[in-house]
């Protein structure tokens, strides 16, 4: 590690969580937000007759849902909608395949408190952009606004398909990138046709950042190969709750660094967030944002909270409850395996008719074997579909996994509904 990496390196210790703010502010500001968020008639039969007095117990205080926070948030915002400097960028939220909600985020999108501790562009930088802009998606605008005030250049580019990279790929290269933005899926198509081809623009770029799902093993290969000169950022939250924490080169890529103005907590192994932020526009009390994780020290040296996965709901499938996640990281545990995807087709929600493991593998992997591996981890799975496997878990190699078109994001799991229509038995997929 260079003096200089060091250096960034011991900054980034000092003024790391809760550590800069002290137990007891921390608290003060705790009870504040449930003090303002029982000020809002949506809010107010939740937390009216929460105790905000001396035996104050945050651990005790109900969890918002994502329907409160939505509806909280579009209140709080109208009656700070005139106020001067209260504006705010209306995003959707939701993931990429759940029903969108919206959510006010205040238009300096925190910028001041992230860049103190994350800011993985340099004055000099030209920024590549692939997250897609415009139908109220927040990536774009965040990394174009986390570029310029870095001094860098903006290419606010937005998704491109791999059949387009030759031509992108020169002219990117033409315009001098040195860094790029975007989800794991699309920065390893595009690292993965650069070191395919032996293409300059991949020396030249010193920066990867990620977001939006978790770090694939492709994009990790690619890391430890052909771009092993790429220094790689991520960040960690979610359209409610904004940016909770981040990681950068030296750091473990399943780990993130809780940012100050954002109170984490892990119940029962389930990632809790409030936000702290004094911006916040509506408030966000120990909302679950669908992640399971555990406090961890990072491969940096520091403590961070390390994601083991999305807190999938149970699905009921052959008879049996499984953990769709998990049935992916056991696919993907398989040697030669580089990515999977499951798609689940659902009779109703929460009941899947067919459970369907897509892969991106070497070509020496045999679905067949790891159909074997992953019933052999889930026994009970084994049992309920008893040499049905090939018509209700197909697992089908492909070429690559499916992307939703809204946020070029690659989800590990994809639902489909079954359209029963009273001329014909066959169901039919949406
Ligand atoms: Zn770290």
């Amino acid at each position: 590690m260079s003096d200089t990496q060091t250096s960034e390196r011991e900054h980034h210790v000092e003024t790391i969580s809760e550590r800069v703010n002290g137990a007891d502010t921390t608290g003060e500001r705790l009870r504040g937000v449930v003090a303002g968020a029982a000020r809002l008639s949506s809010l107010a039969a939740k937390y009216a007759d929460a105790d905000l007095d001396g035996g104050f117990r945050f651990d005790l205080i109900a969890p918002m849902t994502r329907d409160e926070a939505t509806a909280a948030a579009r209140e709080a915002h109208r009656l700070a909608e005139r106020s001067p400097g209260r504006s705010a960028y209306l995003f959707t939220s939701g993931g990429s395949t759940g029903t969108p909600h919206l959510a006010w985020i205040p238009a300096g999108l925190h910028l001041d408190e992230i860049e103190r501790l994350w800011q993985p562009f340099v004055p000099g930088d030209v920024v590549v952009n692939l997250a897609m802009p415009g139908r109220l998606w927040s990536a774009h605008v965040f990394y174009n606004r986390l570029a310029e005030r870095a001094g860098a250049g903006v290419i606010g580019l937005g998704h491109v398909d791999e059949s387009e990279l030759p031509g992108w790929a020169d002219f990117l290269y033409e315009q001098g990138a040195t860094a790029v933005v975007g989800t794991p899926g699309q920065l390893a198509t595009l690292i993965g046709f650069l070191a395919e081809r032996g293409h300059p623009l991949l020396r030249r770029l010193r920066t990867g950042v990620w977001f939006g799902e978790p770090c694939t093993a492709e994009l990790e290969s690619l890391l430890a190969g052909p771009a092993a000169h790429l220094e790689l950022h991520a960040n960690y939250g979610s359209t409610e709750t904004w940016v909770i924490g981040y990681n950068g080169p030296g750091c473990g890529t399943d780990s993130f660094h809780v940012l100050p103005h954002q109170h984490v907590e892990l119940v029962d192994g389930v990632v809790l967030v409030t936000c702290l932020h004094p911006d916040a526009v509506g408030p966000v009390i120990r909302y679950e944002i669908g992640d399971r994780g555990e406090w961890a020290t990072c491969r940096c040296g520091e403590p961070a909270v390390r994601l083991l996965g999305r807190d999938h709901h149970l699905v009921k499938f052959a008879g049996t409850l499984v953990d769709p996640g998990e049935l992916a990281r056991a696919a993907g545990a398989v040697a030669g395996v580089r990515g999977v995807q499951i798609v689940l087709v659902e009779e109703q929600p929460g009941h899947a008719e067919t459970l369907e493991l897509r892969l991106v593998a070497e070509p020496s992997v045999d679905p067949a074997a790891v159909r074997e591996r992953v019933l052999a981890a889930h026994i009970d799975l084994a049992f309920g579909l008893r040499g049905n496997e090939d018509e209700a878990m197909p697992v089908r190699v492909v070429e690559r996994l499916e992307r939703v078109d809204r946020t070029a994001k690659t989800p590990v799991v994809l639902r489909r509904t079954v359209a029963r229509t009273a001329d014909t038995s066959a169901p039919e997929v949406q």
